[in-house]
């Protein structure tokens, strides 16, 4: 689903990404950890076309990533390709962005109908069974000022659902949230890691990562330090910098 390959990013004379490997199969649910500022959000970003890389090459979805549409590494992919693939690519944010003036139903039908021209009521249909699928199907009529943290959050990623994309990307979904609305999110990932959605999870939630992870990654300063396995990752890191940072947050 995913293969990256020696990804660079700067920002100016920041170079953040420094040559990131990483292979994600389809099914998958890996887990990225690491400390502020180590790139984390700029991976997932440039897999999903919202940045382009400096050098490497990543495949994400089927497509190349990363990079503008020019030159002749890429000619054979146009940008109508780009645009399609990207939406096979959901992501989720620590703000949940719904949009205030819209309905649940509204906002989770919203990008279906209109960037996929898809039908009204086919999409109604879907995004009321993905309500059901996230518990909220009695929210459907509400706005989005109405609901908790928790359940904004819930909507947010019923919303990228129903683009029914093959890869979903979260990016600290839960660090937004207070501690006991934290829960509810993690139980909606943990059910849709069961149906064997491909999830690529930035997350300082460890019992999470523990728990639904095939594998957890440890990124720091712009590399990948160690991976592995949740269970022995996390229990028995074996790099310096990953025991260090494990202590920090467990
Ligand atoms: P956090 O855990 O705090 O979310 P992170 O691992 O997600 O951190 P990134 O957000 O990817 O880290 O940032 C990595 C580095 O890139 C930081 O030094 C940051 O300041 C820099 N950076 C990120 N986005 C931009 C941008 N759009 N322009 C300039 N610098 C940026
Ligand atoms: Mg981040």
């Amino acid at each position: 689903m995913i293969w990256a390959d020696a990804i660079h990013k700067s920002y100016g004379r920041n170079d953040v990404l420094k040559g990131i490997d990483l292979e994600v199969a389809a099914g998958e649910v890996v887990c990225l950890i690491g400390p502020s500022g180590s790139g984390k959000s700029t991976f997932l970003r440039c897999m999903n076309h919202l940045e382009t890389v400096d050098d490497g090459i990543m495949w994400v979805a089927g497509r190349v990533v990363g990079y503008e549409m020019k030159g002749d590494r890429l000619r054979e992919q146009s940008y109508a390709q780009v645009c399609r693939s990207r939406t096979k690519i959901g992501m989720v944010f620590q703000h949940f962005n719904l949009f205030p003036h819209m309905t649940v139903l509204e906002n989770i039908m919203e990008a279906p109908t209109v960037a996929l021209r898809q039908k009204k009521s086919v999409v109604r249909e879907r995004a009321m069974r993905l309500l059901e699928q996230v518990g909220l199907a009695e929210k459907a009529q509400h706005y989005p000022r109405q609901l908790s943290g928790g359940q904004q959050q819930r909507v947010a990623i019923a919303r990228a659902l129903c683009m029914e994309p093959s890869l979903m990307l979260f990016d600290e979904p839960t660090s937004a949230l207070d501690p006991e609305l934290v829960g509810e999110v993690l139980k909606v990932m943990k059910d849709l890691a069961r149906t064997g959605m491909t999830m690529v999870v930035v997350t300082h939630e460890m019992n999470f990562a523990r728990e639904m992870a095939d594998r957890v990654v440890f990124m720091d300063g712009g590399v990948i330090v160690e991976e592995g396995p949740a269970a022995e990752l996390i229990t028995n890191p074996r790099h310096p910098r990953t025991k260090e940072f494990l202590a920090s947050v467990l």
